[in-house]
């Protein structure tokens, strides 16, 4: 898979934190490289058909990374037959295998599932319990070691260790003025994530294969968290607010914490942990990790559409028709546009309401058309780089202003000779 270009900092997107670079297959991680999109299946992963349909929908929507559970034998049996089937695909897009309780165990025994996977997402949580804790989590750092794979040391609010929250409730307890309950908790996910990572490289695990994440569920507690985890640790952060929910509330949840932490520079990875409705499309996921980055202005995936919300200016459905046809042909065109006109991700396209802010904000994109609102002439002016180029009228507007879009897209991005004839 092709690694998109090294991200170069806007000055007013801040400085993005150092952290080692991991490489995770062939796609890197942290260093300054740009920030990578993952995801994760929902399927059974000994159900190879499923699972590779899956990464394969996930990938082609632009998951860079794609984590699949291994959670018993027959899914680490699974893992190398799905690799090689989406080999076939075309398909290189690296796999993490997500391991709880039993991953030494998988891991040892299917030499295979080890081999096949890019990197390795533990918990130290859930890496085992009592006196097989550590045995099994040093077995794990060695056998990544051993075959050069990166390893997520991956802790969570759900399943912090034990032992360690109780420790630090102890020891905040006999302190003159204690902290409250939540901060220690918040200090033991932290504790937990950077005292298995230090143990890691203890074991022989490079720092250049070690990345770190802490979900919470909680925006606030998931800003705090990380804040303070990037302030302390030199090592690459995947970031993602854990059970962000389903709906519009996760992709709010996960736009406003991940927002805020980009902006401070931190995060060298995202998921957005949406649930799908029954039966939805898994992609959304990938959709919207896509969308906060680009428009935040760390990626460029695919085209903007900007629309203004409409008012009682107006009067029809015109402008939500068009509004959503420009974006769906844009979706639709964009992996033809990608091989044949480099570039063309960039482009920005406004559809707006009427004369008020239409005009204005069609000039200020690549391309834009101004509809009529209530009361004015049935006409729509269409920008084209800052000029008025046309007027479209009539039935046909929509189509028109496609070809037009077409049209530009061709001779911007492709060296096509300009249709367009000024007015
Ligand atoms: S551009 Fe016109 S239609 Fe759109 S929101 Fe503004 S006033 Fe309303």
């Amino acid at each position: 898979m092709t690694q998109p270009e090294a991200w170069s900092c806007p000055t007013t997107l801040g400085t993005r934190r150092a952290s080692s670079a991991v490489a995770v297959g062939d796609v890197m991680v942290g260093g300054g490289a740009p920030i990578v999109v993952q995801s994760m299946t929902n399927t059974d992963t000994a159900d190879v058909a499923a699972t590779v349909a899956q990464v394969a929908a996930l990938a082609r929507a632009g998951s860079e990374l794609v984590r699949i559970t291994v959670d018993r034998p027959e899914a680490a049996a699974a893992v190398p037959h799905i690799r090689d089937a989406l080999a076939v695909r075309g398909i290189d897009t690296p796999l993490i295998g997500d391991f709880h309780y039993i991953g030494h165990t998988l891991l040892a025994d299917h030499p295979a599932c080890a081999e096949a996977l890019a990197k390795y997402r533990i918990n130290p949580g859930n890496v085992g319990f009592g006196a097989k804790k550590d045995r099994q989590f040093a077995q794990i750092i060695e056998i990544a070691a051993r075959n050069g794979k990166a390893v997520r040391i991956g802790g969570n609010w759900g399943s912090l260790d034990g032992e360690l929250v109780t420790r630090l409730m102890d020891e905040n307890a006999a302190t003159p003025s204690p902290k409250d309950a939540r901060e220690v908790t918040r200090e033991a996910l932290i504790r937990s994530v950077l005292l298995s990572a230090a143990r890691a490289e203890e074991l022989g695990l490079p720092r250049d294969r070690i990345i770190l994440s802490a979900k919470v569920s909680a925006v606030q507690d998931l800003i705090a968290v990380y804040a303070e985890l990037a302030r302390r640790a030199p090592y690459a952060l995947h970031l993602g607010l854990t059970e962000a929910g389903m709906g519009t509330k996760g992709v709010v949840a996960s736009s406003a914490a991940l927002g805020v932490l980009l902006q401070q520079g931190v995060g060298d990875t995202i998921r957005v942990s949406l649930t799908p409705e029954p039966g939805g499309d898994r992609t959304v996921e990938v959709k919207v990790a896509q969308e906060i980055l680009q428009t935040m202005g760390f990626r460029t995936f695919v085209p903007l559409v900007a629309a203004c919300p409409g008012c009682g200016r107006t009067t029809s459905t015109v402008f939500q028709e068009l509004a959503r046809d420009v974006q769906d042909h844009i979706v639709a065109r964009m992996p033809e546009w990608k091989a044949l006109y480099p570039g063309a991700e960039t482009l920005n396209v406004a559809v707006m309401g009427c004369i008020v802010n239409g005009p204005g904000e069609s000039k200020h994109a690549d391309i834009g058309i101004s509809l009529p609102g209530t009361g004015e002439a049935p006409t729509a002016p269409v920008f084209v780089d800052g000029k008025k180029v046309a007027t479209l009228r009539g039935p046909n507007l929509v189509a028109d202003f496609k070809a037009m879009v077409e049209d530009y897209v061709a001779r911007r991005f492709g060296g096509e000779p300009d249709r367009v004839a000024a007015e």
